[in-house]
């Protein structure tokens, strides 16, 4: 960061790739080098043609991405920050209802109109030099802000039933947890530790009132549980825990939607989820990967049951290493063409002097499988789908070679249509959402919204 007065400019940069000392300490250093071009070819040539499309596509779309950003509340206050989210999620109909009956409700696309403009999910957290609701620091009043917020009306369904919250959702994802840190009831959850006396495997309920650590007797939330506060601090920026929220927050959205939606299989059926990135979560709520891998085999059991595809997520990627490798080769890549990328192609060309997970790459934190795909006009995208199993080391599953299996993916087919019939929209613009806002009317989808009741009420109709 320059100081002010200072000027960074490209020169400066190139300067610094000049300096000897940096030239020689970058002769040291083992990163990822472009490959030549018969190397290009040969990786080109581990893409295959894709199953050919016989799915049709979904009805709807929701897309779902994130923005937040860490600002002072006064110029004259620099040190003094608060930090903002917003999580924006979309739908369009692709086929204004598809298979669902239409007709003698009231259309939400036309409702849409009613719906205010905002359209997102707002946050907002105490950051730095800032308390809030008596407590005696940052972090703590981080915690209880963050928890209110969970809980509160603009993340229920039903703002009059608290279990319909977004933070009753987290209960249900935490109680799944494999191991003692589960606890088998959607009503409960523990804490790994209390944040203050550090007191192990708290258990809280899923209830309004304030609940307290049972060795200290402090504050403690259930939205502890996803250890964000543990990279919180009072006196700098924040915007490391702050992004952190936001993306597990991307993630657990989805997840809030379809514990809803499940109510109503056959309108969860209809539905395609674009979320932004791998399907993965890193750092302390990396746990959550999971139990999202749980969950979304439940729901798929159920859709199973009722003669119904299973659940439909993409992970969209724009940016990150597999973007970088798939710049550097995708000249020599055919129109048409798919890869599932596996652990040794993975390690040898993309995360090139990176040392092999030996569980199986992202096995901490991925619930999906990476593609890339160049649809049949040449364009071509990094995306994920959850990956087919409840548990990467389920009983009599190898893992590492299941997971790169097309036939594994039984919704493969109407993930490459629908990013095929999408091509154009989602190549020019990064944010889903605003892609599809381009051609569609995109409407809010936030939870309590009535344009979900409508549809709700729709699918219900026999
Ligand atoms: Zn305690």
């Amino acid at each position: 960061m320059p100081y002010d007065g200072e000027l960074a400019s490209k020169s400066a940069h190139s300067d610094f790739l000049r300096n000897p000392d940096i030239q020689s300490f970058l002769g040291q250093c083992e990163y990822l080098t472009p490959p030549s071009d018969a190397e290009a070819q040969a990786l080109a040539d581990n893409f295959v043609e894709p199953p050919a499309f016989t799915e049709k596509l979904p009805g709807f779309v929701v897309a779902i991405d994130g923005s937040n950003y860490e600002s002072s509340i006064d110029d004259k206050l620099p040190s003094t920050k608060v930090g903002f989210i917003k999580i924006g999620a979309v739908l369009i109909s692709l086929e204004k209802f598809g298979a669902l009956r239409d007709g003698r409700y009231v259309d939400p696309f036309k409702v849409a109109a009613l719906q205010d403009d905002n359209t997102a999910l707002t946050f907002s957290v105490p950051s730095a030099n800032i308390r809030w609701g008596g407590k005696t620091n940052v972090r703590d009043s981080f915690r209880a802000y963050m928890d209110m917020q969970f809980t509160g009306p603009n993340t229920r369904f039903n703002p009059a039933d608290a279990s319909t919250s977004l933070r009753s959702t987290l209960f249900h994802l935490a109680s799944l947890r494999p191991g003692k840190m589960g606890t088998g009831e959607p009503s409960r959850l523990k804490l790994h530790q209390c944040p203050d006396c550090g007191a192990e495997e708290i258990e809280l309920r899923d209830i309004p009132e304030q609940q307290r650590c049972p060795i200290c007797g402090t504050d403690v939330y259930p939205t502890d549980c996803l250890r964000i506060w543990e990279e919180v601090n009072d006196f700098q920026s924040n915007q490391v825990a702050i992004s952190r929220l936001m993306l597990m927050l991307e993630h657990l959205l989805p997840i809030h939607y379809m514990r809803y939606l499940a109510k109503t299989p056959l309108l969860l059926s209809e539905m395609a989820f674009f979320v932004d990135g791998p399907l993965a979560i890193f750092g302390n709520p990396a746990w959550m990967h999971r139990t999202i891998m749980i969950f979304l085999q439940e729901i798929n059991r159920k859709l199973a049951k009722l003669k119904q595809p299973p659940l439909t997520i993409i992970g969209l990627q724009k940016t990150g290493q597999v973007v970088d490798h798939l710049m550097l080769i995708d000249r020599f890549i055919p129109a048409n063409r798919l890869l599932a990328i596996d652990d040794e192609y993975r390690y040898k060309f993309i995360l090139a002097g990176r040392e092999p997970s030996s569980q199986g790459f992202g096995f901490e934190t991925y619930y999906g499988q990476d593609f890339i795909f160049k649809t049949p006009s040449g364009r071509t995208f990094v995306f994920a789908l959850p990956y087919p199993y409840a548990s990467k080391d389920a009983a009599g599953v190898d893992f590492v070679s299941e997971k790169v299996k097309f036939q594994n993916y039984a919704q493969l087919q109407r993930a490459l249509m629908l990013i095929s019939h999408l091509e154009s929209d989602l190549y020019e613009n990064a944010v889903v959402p605003i892609a599809l806002a381009h051609h569609y009317t995109a409407i809010s989808f936030k939870p309590g919204g009535r344009v979900l009741d409508l549809l709700m009420k729709n699918a219900l109709t026999p």
